[in-house]
This record gives structure tokens, C-alpha cells and sequence, in this order.
């Protein structure tokens, strides 16, 4: 019968070919809602949205407009879509920037972002130090697996040097939780270190060059600002902080027990151990420090289930970026359009498939596009901590940088072994024919590196959905393009419309995560973590 009716339809536009119209159709409008949604949010109008910046605040306008034409209700505060999340900003100053080594009498400076980039203090904007050094490895201490990188030293009164990153000998989720610099910081204040040095690696600038990172030296930072408009999730007894590049190493190891090198070579083989570094360093630097809103876009489904639909499922994408910086190749502004412009238009697209369905799911489903990614996971962090919705959030589905440049049969879900959201994901996935593919570069650690972390640290069961490496066409190299869009285009303006994005690829991942949102929604039961998860053990309620 709808077959019948479909082919009348056809006749009448005469613009239908295929053999199955309702289904090709389906998919390829989905594809043209997200290039649509992408084409607004990753124009240069919008320079590069980054949070607290007018680009950002249209970026939001955006989504609550879209979300309202839906028929979504608002779930922002004071009934409105929007979530004001308070911020504060920093501004490092070049004037008064300071790294001195003292040797012997002799002073050697290392120079402003060509060699180090002093760290913004907001609790203390304009600071000196002056205090002996300790090598502490990649500052890690992790007793479920023996290893503490503070065995046998001080760190008392001086500022830590420290490498990135955990050691490659622990399993990828707890490897990821300890590279992350809230570990690290406050494992050096609880030893009493008073500053820290963030040494890069050659390894790492291969990969993102050193040179490149600090010519955006000026980009603001962020940190939440609390009532009483102190910055929170700050170390005030870390007064001076920096960070230098792999070439400056050389001068700060010299007439240590190792140099530079061993030290990198220590590193690449997991061989690293501390040691003192002779002499001190004087470490200065300023900020300018200001109070910024920007906000959080919430929408919500409401559940059809009377006892169900007081608990939430959470889609969440960032919409902002990173804004305008140092030009490369002549172009400023960093459109972001894979980061995330469209995690935001897949999240859109799985709405818009959620909220226009024949029944609705059983749980609330909220879309949250959240602020202030880029600057730590911020909007994130301040929806999970201040709710703007009644009643518990039982589930994330995260949704950033979807790298989709050809035309895939397969998506990567990071942290599908966590938790009985697995089961949601593997369902929906063979529903549709997708393939789960394995993380491809565990090393980058993404578990802990996007929104869904802020959820996790709550206690809620998380999965984020990223683009597969599989292509249908065998002449095609799903891994290679990946590496060259994390080589060449991101972070970096050419992030932009003129990729070769793929939006079939796109509206199959908006299907899945619609199709994941569904099955978590309409369970008897919420998701849980894993027995004895690691993340599960260290953050969720027993
Ligand atoms: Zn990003």
C-alpha cells in the first residue's frame, strides 16, 4: 500500500529513479539537513565560534532556532533554550614574560614563544618565582599499577619539569586518565611543588609542531567562575607555571644527570626516572583576567513513559571552536567545520529523526550544544554539575569531530567496553549494517578528551561516536586520511567547507546515534558501568 503510494507520488514529481525511494530518500535528506546545518555554522560570518565571541553567540541563536522548530521544549534556564555558564577569561601579556635559568652565577634566558609560553595564573595574575628544579618524568602516580614518578625525590618548595602524557605500559583508560594535567597538578600540590614546567616532546611536535601551537600564544584561555567570582578548578598553590618546547629541553637538562635527549629516548623507551636539575629558575608572567558569559543551548524530548521520562538521556556536541588566530596560508579564521560543526549538525539530524518519529521514546532525551570545549570541557562541566533539567541523566552520546571525508561503512565508539551502553551501541549498529570498529590511535587518549568526560566524572555511563577508518571503496585508505586531516587541518583554518566531506557518511552516524539514543531510552533499565570499570570504580555512587 505505502509502496502504491509512493510510486504515485513519483509519477506526480517525476523525480524519482531508484527501486527502494523511501529508503534513498530518508538517507539523503538527512545528508542534506547536515550539509545545510554545516554550510551555516563553518562560515567564516561565524568566525570560528569561539565561546564568549559573537560568532558563538549566533552559532547558539542557531541551534535553539532549530531545536524550536522541532517542536523540542526549551530546557535552558528561566524557560528559554539558553544556559548562561559563567566564565572567566585569560589574556597572557608578552610584557613581563620571564624564563631565566641560574647556573653558576650565569643567567640564561629562554625566549617568549619561540622557546616557552608562560602559564595564565587567575588566581594570582601576575607572577614571580624563584625556585630550585626537579625532573618528576611525566609526574604520574599510580599505585593499582606500582608506579610513582615521585619515588625518592622533593619536589617541596620547587617547581616540577614534567613531560606529557602516561606511560605507554598502562592500558589505554587508565593511560588516558593519568596523561590528563588535573591528575598531574594536583599530584604535584599535594607533594608541595610550587610551579610546574610542561617540557613538549619531539614525538608530539611531529605531530603539531611546536611553532604552529605558540604563534596563538594571545588566544584567550578559560576557566568556570565561581559565585563569588573566583576561577574554579585552578591550583593556586602552583604560582608560576610554563611550557617549552622540545628544542629548549636541551638547555634546561644541561649539567644534569641526563641530557635532553637520554631523556626523550628514556621516555620513548618507558624508561623515564627523576631526578634534580641543577640551579633555579626565575618563571614570570601576567594576565589580564575578565568575567565572560557564554551559554550552553538545551532542548528537550519530553519521555512518553509517566515513571520513565524523569530520567534523561544527554546528546551532547560542542559547537564552539577555537575562533581567529595566527593566519596560515592567509586565512584566520578557524571554521572548525569537522571540530564541530558537524558533531552539531549530526547531533541536529539525530533530533530532528528523534523528535519526528511516530512514537516518541520512553525516557527524555536532551540535546545539549555545549560551550568553552575548546578552553577544558567547560560548558560540559557546567551542565553536569548544575543540571538545568529535573531528575537524573542516565546516559551520554557525545558527539565531536566526526572525521568523515569518504564514504564509510563502519564508526569507532570510544569507551564501548565501559559500560552496558555496549549493548545499545552493537544493536543499533547491526540494525543498520554499520561495523564497530576498533580506536585506531588509543595513544591520542579521547576517552578523557571531549565532553563526555565531564558526564563520566560524574558517575554517568558515557559513549562518543567517532568517525570509522573503513571505507567501502577498497582503493580508498580510511587511516591515512585521518592522519592527514589531524596533520594538516585540524585546529588549523583549512578545518573548513572546502574539505571532501562526505554527508552520506554523516546521516549514517546521525541514524546510529538517534538509533543508540532510542534503545538507551526505551530500556527497562538505565545503563551502568562495567563491574569493576575503571572509570565506574573511581567516579560512580556504589
Ligand atoms: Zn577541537
Amino acid at each position: 500500500m505505502r509502496l502504491i503510494l509512493i510510486s504515485t507520488a513519483c509519477l506526480l514529481l517525476a523525480a524519482c529513479s531508484s527501486s527502494k525511494p523511501e529508503q534513498v530518500d530518508a538517507n539523503a535528506i538527512s545528508a542534506q539537513r547536515i550539509a545545510a546545518h554545516m554550510a551555516f555554522l563553518a562560515d567564516d560570518l561565524l568566525e570560528g565560534r569561539e565561546a564568549a565571541t559573537r560568532g558563538h553567540e549566533i552559532a547558539a541563536r542557531y541551534m535553539a532556532s532549530q531545536f524550536q522548530a522541532l517542536g523540542l521544549e526549551p530546557a535552558g534556564e528561566d524557560g528559554s533554550f539558553f544556559q548562561p555558564v559563567p566564565l572567566l577569561q585569560g589574556e597572557r601579556l608578552a610584557e613581563g614574560a620571564r624564563f631565566e635559568l641560574i647556573r653558576n652565577g650565569r643567567i640564561e634566558s629562554l625566549a617568549f614563544e619561540s622557546e616557552f609560553l608562560p602559564g595564565v595564573n587567575y588566581d594570582q595574575p601576575d607572577f614571580a618565582l624563584t625556585a630550585p628544579l626537579v625532573f618528576v618524568g611525566q609526574g604520574v602516580v599510580a599505585p593499582e599499577f606500582d608506579h610513582d614518578d615521585f619515588a625518592g625525590i622533593d619536589v617541596k618548595g620547587k617547581i616540577a619539569v614534567l613531560l606529557n602524557g602516561a606511560p605507554a605500559s598502562f592500558a589505554n583508560d587508565p593511560r588516558a586518565f593519568y596523561s590528563s594535567g588535573r591528575e598531574k597538578m594536583a599530584a604535584l600540590v599535594e607533594r608541595g611543588a610550587v610551579g610546574a614546567i610542561f617540557v613538549s616532546d619531539p614525538t608530539r611536535e611531529k605531530k603539531s609542531p611546536w611553532a604552529r601551537g605558540a604563534a596563538n600564544w594571545a588566544r584567550p584561555g578559560m576557566r568556570l567562575r565561581a559565585p563569588d567570582g573566583a576561577a574554579l578548578d585552578t591550583f593556586p598553590q602552583l604560582i608560576a607555571t610554563a611550557s617549552i618546547s622540545a628544542d629548549a629541553a636541551s638547555k634546561l637538562f644541561t649539567g644534569a644527570d641526563m641530557q635532553a635527549d637520554a631523556v626523550f629516548a628514556a621516555l620513548d623507551a618507558g624508561t623515564l626516572r627523576s631526578f634534580d636539575l641543577p640551579g633555579t629558575v626565575l618563571l614570570a608572567g601576567r594576565a589580564r583576567i575578565s568575567s565572560k558569559v557564554s551559554r550552553n543551548v538545551v532542548a528537550r524530548l519530553p519521555g512518553s513513559d509517566k515513571k520513565l521520562a524523569a530520567q534523561h538521556v544527554v546528546f551532547s556536541a560542542h559547537l564552539d571552536h577555537v575562533g581567529i588566530g595566527a593566519p596560515i596560508n592567509g586565512d584566520t579564521i578557524y571554521n572548525g567545520a569537522l571540530d564541530n560543526a558537524m558533531g552539531s549538525a549530526v547531533m541536529l539530524d539525530a533530533a530532528t529523526r528523534l523528535a519526528t518519529a511516530d512514537n516518541r521514546p520512553k525516557r527524555s532525551i536532551i540535546f545539549v550544544a555545549v560551550t568553552a570545549e575548546e578552553k577544558g570541557l567547560l560548558g560540559s562541566e557546567y551542565f553536569a554539575s548544575h543540571p538545568s533539567v529535573a531528575g537524573p541523566l542516565v546516559a551520554n552520546i557525545n558527539m565531536d569531530m566526526p572525521v568523515l571525508l569518504t564514504d564509510l561503512g563502519d564508526v569507532t565508539p570510544i569507551g564501548i567496553e565501559h559500560s552496558t551502553l555496549k549493548d545499545a551501541v552493537e544493536s543499533a549498529a547491526s540494525k543498520l549494517g554499520i561495523t564497530l570498529s576498533p580506536d585506531p590511535m588509543p595513544e591520542q587518549v579521547v576517552f578523557i578528551r571531549s565532553d563526555q568526560f565531564s558526564f563520566i566524572r560524574r558517575g554517568v555511563p558515557a559513549i562518543y561516536l567517532k568517525g570509522g577508518t573503513a571505507p567501502t571503496h577498497a582503493d580508498v585508505d580510511g587511516k591515512a586520511l585521518l592522519d592527514g586531516f589531524l596533520a594538516s587541518h585540524y585546529h588549523q583554518p583549512s578545518d573548513d567547507l572546502s574539505l571532501p566531506i562526505n554527508y552520506a557518511s554523516a546521516a549514517r552516524l546521525a541514524a546510529l546515534n538517534a538509533a543508540i539514543g532510542r534503545h538507551v531510552a526505551d530500556a527497562d533499565k538505565p545503563p551502568r558501568w562495567n563491574k569493576n570499570d575503571f572509570f565506574g570504580e573511581r567516579f560512580a555512587e556504589h
